[in-house]
C-alpha cells in the first residue's frame, strides 16, 4: 500500500508536536520581521491572544447561530465596528466570510441579485475595475459568469474617465481599491461614486488590505480622501480582519450601505432532506475559532491598541520610503498606508530581490512596472534600519553582477 499520512497506529501528541516544528523548520522566519508578504505580525502578545481565542471556540460552528449564541453575538459587535469604522449610515448592514476573496465574492453576487430584483438585465453583466484590483474580482466573474472588465490605471490610479467610458446598458459594478494592493495607493473613490451615482451603478470599494487600517490612520493624524461610506456612491465595502485587523486567518467582513441591499447576500438553497439551507455567505460551516479570535483581538487592542499598532506601520512606511530614495530608488505613487513599492531606473528590480532574499528577505515583487514590494507590519518599525542596509548592500551586489546597467532593462 502507497505511504499516506494516516499511520497505521495513532501516535502520542508528544511526538507529533517536534514533528511539526521541523516541519515549519523550512517556512519563512516571519517572526524575525522579515517576512512583507502572507503575514500580519503585530507581535507576540497578540499572537498569544488569537490563538488562546481561537482555541477557545475552535470546534464550535458559525454555522449555527441558535447552538452557539456566543459566536452569533461576537459577530455582531464585530460587524457594527467596521460599520462604525469605515463611516456606515444608520441602517447599513454586513457580515463576517472567510477572507476577502469570499467578501468579494459576496459584494459581486449582491450587487447582481439586487439588480435582478430591480428587474435589470439578467444575463450579459459586466463589472469594471481598474487594472490594480484585485484578482478575487476575475475569480467572482468566473463563477457568476459575469464579464470583468480591467481598465489600465493612470498614474497608477484608477483611470475614472476610462472606467465610465466603458461603461454600457449590463454594467454591473465599478471598483475601486482602498488601497490597491500592487502599489498601496488609494483609488479616487470621491471622482468614482460621482460617476456611480450619475450612471446609476453599484460601487464597490475594495478595502480588504486597509479597511482596518485606514481609518486608524486618520485618527493618527494622517489626511487620507474619503473612501468609506462618507462618500454618497459606495454601497458596499470590504474589509478583512485577517490582513490590518491582527486577526487570526479566516476572517473578513463585507458591508452594505443599507439592510435592502444587504439582504441580496445571502443564499437560500435546496429543498433537501432537511428543508432549505439559508445560509449568509457562501460557506456551511463556519470556523468559530477564526470569528472568536478576530472578537479578542479587537476587545484586546481597543482604539487606543490599533492606533499604537498602525502608527508603527505607518513610521516603518516613512523610514523605508525615506530610505530607497536615499539609494535612488523610486516610489511609485505617494503610499499612506502599510504598503510601499519601489523601483530603480538603471538596476533591475528582480536582480535587487534576488540579493535581498539570499540575505533572508521574503518579499513580492511587481512585473508591471518591475518593482520591490514590502506590506509592512508593526514588527517591521523594529527592522526598518536591518532592510535598509541590506538593500544598500543588495543594490551594489546587484549592480556588479551586471556589470553596472541591466541589459535590455529599460527601467
Ligand atoms: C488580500 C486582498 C484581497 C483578497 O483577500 P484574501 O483574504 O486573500 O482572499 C482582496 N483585495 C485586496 C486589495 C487584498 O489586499
Amino acid at each position: 500500500m502507497t505511504k499516506t499520512a494516516l499511520p497505521d497506529h495513532g501516535v502520542p501528541w508528544s511526538d507529533i508536536e517536534p514533528r511539526m516544528r521541523e516541519m515549519g523548520a523550512g517556512d519563512v522566519k516571519w517572526r524575525d520581521g522579515r517576512t512583507g508578504l502572507y503575514i500580519f505580525n503585530a507581535g507576540p502578545e497578540l499572537e498569544q491572544v488569537q490563538k488562546a481565542a481561537y482555541a477557545m471556540f475552535s470546534a464550535e460552528n458559525g454555522l449555527g447561530p441558535a447552538a452557539f449564541p456566543s459566536l452569533a453575538e461576537m459577530e455582531r459587535q464585530i460587524v457594527a465596528t467596521g460599520l462604525a469604522l469605515l463611516s456606515a449610515p444608520e441602517g447599513a448592514a454586513g457580515g463576517m466570510t472567510s477572507g476577502g476573496t469570499e467578501s468579494i465574492f459576496m459584494a459581486v453576487k449582491t450587487a447582481r441579485d439586487y439588480l435582478r430584483s430591480k428587474g435589470g438585465p439578467k444575463s450579459g453583466l459586466n463589472i469594471i475595475i481598474p487594472s490594480t484590483a484585485h484578482p478575487a474580482f476575475d475569480k467572482a466573474g468566473m463563477i457568476m459568469d459575469i464579464e470583468v472588465r480591467r481598465i489600465p490605471v493612470r498614474d497608477l490610479l484608477a483611470d475614472v474617465s476610462a472606467m465610465e467610458a466603458a461603461i454600457d446598458a449590463n454594467t454591473l459594478m465599478i471598483v475601486g481599491s482602498a488601497p490597491c494592493f500592487p502599489f498601496g495607493l488609494l483609488d479616487p473613490i470621491e471622482t468614482l461614486s460621482e460617476v456611480a451615482l450619475r450612471r446609476n451603478v453599484w460601487l464597490h470599494v475594495d478595502a480588504c488590505v486597509g479597511g482596518y487600517l485606514a481609518p486608524f490612520v486618520r485618527m493618527n493624524g494622517t489626511a487620507l480622501a474619503p473612501f468609506d461610506f462618507a462618500v454618497p456612491g459606495v454601497l458596499s465595502i470590504s474589509g478583512d480582519l485577517h490582513k490590518y485587523g491582527y486577526a487570526s486567518k479566516g476572517a473578513s467582513t463585507v458591508f452594505f450601505r443599507s439592510k435592502d441591499l444587504h439582504e441580496h447576500m445571502g443564499l437560500d438553497a435546496g429543498p433537501w432532506p432537511l428543508g432549505r439551507m439559508v445560509t449568509p455567505t457562501l460557506a456551511g460551516t463556519r470556523p468559530g475559532g477564526a470569528i472568536a479570535a478576530a472578537w479578542a483581538v479587537m476587545q484586546y487592542l481597543g482604539v487606543d491598541g490599533y492606533r499604537a499598532k498602525q502608527k508603527l506601520v505607518t513610521d516603518a512606511r516613512e523610514k523605508i520610503e525615506a530610505g530607497v530614495k536615499k539609494l535612488g530608488f523610486r516610489v511609485l505613487g505617494q503610499p499612506q498606508l502599510g504598503i510601499i513599492a519601489f523601483t530603480h531606473d538603471s538596476v533591475n528590480p528582480m536582480n535587487i530581490y534576488v540579493q535581498m532574499y539570499k540575505r533572508g528577505w521574503f518579499t513580492a515583487t511587481l512585473l508591471e512596472p518591475p518593482a520591490l514590494h514590502l506590506m509592512l507590519s508593526p514588527k517591521h518599525n523594529e527592522v526598518a534600519h536591518e532592510y535598509l542596509a541590506d538593500l544598500e548592500a543588495a543594490l551594489a551586489s546587484a549592480n556588479e553582477g551586471a556589470g553596472g546597467k541591466v541589459a535590455g532593462y529599460a527601467g
